[in-house]
């Protein structure tokens, strides 16, 4: 599902995080014919199209005034360039589809779900960014059941997360960190919401897998690391954790999306940044942190 509240540098789902449909361009896939420019009704996104009387072969003959990257300021995600392009170099993301639709489409799966015991998994982006869809499809697979999983990061509002947990068989919850300032400083959010919510879901006794990435630079230090185990080991029944490792294959979805890349940049909030590189707590392998949170004695998987 599109849109995501929070904003982290090292979203390796760059394409959902806006709530709107997007174009990409995939710049491999390209053979520079000029369809798209034809097609595409912003002038100024078009070097060939500004003379509609040309077929699309005729433009590729004008191959060196093709300009085939996208111009996102003009750009109103009309589609046509996707249409037209010949090898999906131009692609759409997002799709608007009704709860009824998303039922009716899985329910042609239902025999293989049977058989291996799986069932829906509602992701983004942020599945609570939208909510009345998101508890719509909710409610009607618990009336055809269908085993649901909500993965959130838990940015939402407490009655929010008060209607969808009881609708909810799994879920798996995203936790970076728990000092309020670094989260603000990383994600552009307070991490006071999440932490609440994840309370009120251990509360209500529904089972949740809580996911840490391990960011090089944000969370992947004694001390924090430390807090989050305390914090984890301190609800009553949640205790089993995933730890992710860190990597980077979103870089390439950022280019093909016009944006910046941020995920090699994380930077440490300006507390730390301000102290000397030998107080910066102690950065520790993938294999030291997982021994570290089970000391917490959780249940702590690596991966998944
Ligand atoms: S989606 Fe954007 S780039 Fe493509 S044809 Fe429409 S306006 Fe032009
Ligand atoms: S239509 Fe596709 S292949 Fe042709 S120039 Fe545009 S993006 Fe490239």
């Amino acid at each position: 599902m599109k849109g995501c509240p929070l904003n982290c540098p090292w979203c390796h789902n760059p394409e959902s995080k806006s709530p709107g449909r997007q174009i990409s361009y995939i710049a491999e896939y390209c053979i520079n014919c000029g369809a798209c420019n034809v097609v595409c009704p912003i002038t100024s996104a078009a070097n060939v199209t500004t003379d509609r009387s040309k077929s699309r072969s005729s433009a590729a003959r004008d191959s060196d005034k093709v300009n085939p990257e996208i111009d996102r300021n003009h750009c109103t995600v009309c589609g046509n360039c996707v249409e037209a392009c010949p090898t999906a170099a131009r692609r759409l993301i997002g799709e608007e589809i009704t709860p009824g639709q998303l039922l009716a489409r899985v329910e042609r799966d239902r025999p293989f779900h049977d058989q291996s015991g799986g069932g829906i998994t509602f992701s983004g982006g942020e599945p609570l960014f939208q909510p009345r869809w998101l508890i719509e499809c909710l409610m009607r697979c618990r009336q055809t059941q269908w085993h649901t999983v909500v993965d959130t990061c838990g940015f939402a509002p407490a009655d929010l997360i008060a209607e969808v947990a009881p609708l909810t068989d799994l879920f798996l919850y995203d936790l970076k960190l728990v000092d309020d300032g670094a989260h603000r400083h990383f994600t552009g959010r307070s991490v006071k919401p999440i932490l609440a919510n994840l309370r009120t879901i251990d509360s209500l006794d529904i089972p949740t897998w809580i996911r840490i990435p391990l960011i090089p630079g944000v969370n992947d230090d004694r001390e924090t690391l430390d807090t989050i185990g305390r914090f984890i080991s301190s609800l009553s029944r949640v205790n089993r954790v995933h730890l992710l490792p860190y990597h980077q294959i979103g870089s390439h979805k950022h280019q093909r999306l016009g944006q910046t890349d941020q995920s090699d940049q994380p930077v440490a909030p300006p507390d730390v940044a301000d102290k000397g590189p030998g107080e910066v707590g102690q950065r520790l392998s993938f294999e030291s942190a997982v021994k570290l949170l089970n000391q917490f004695e959780l249940d702590v998987i690596e991966g998944g």
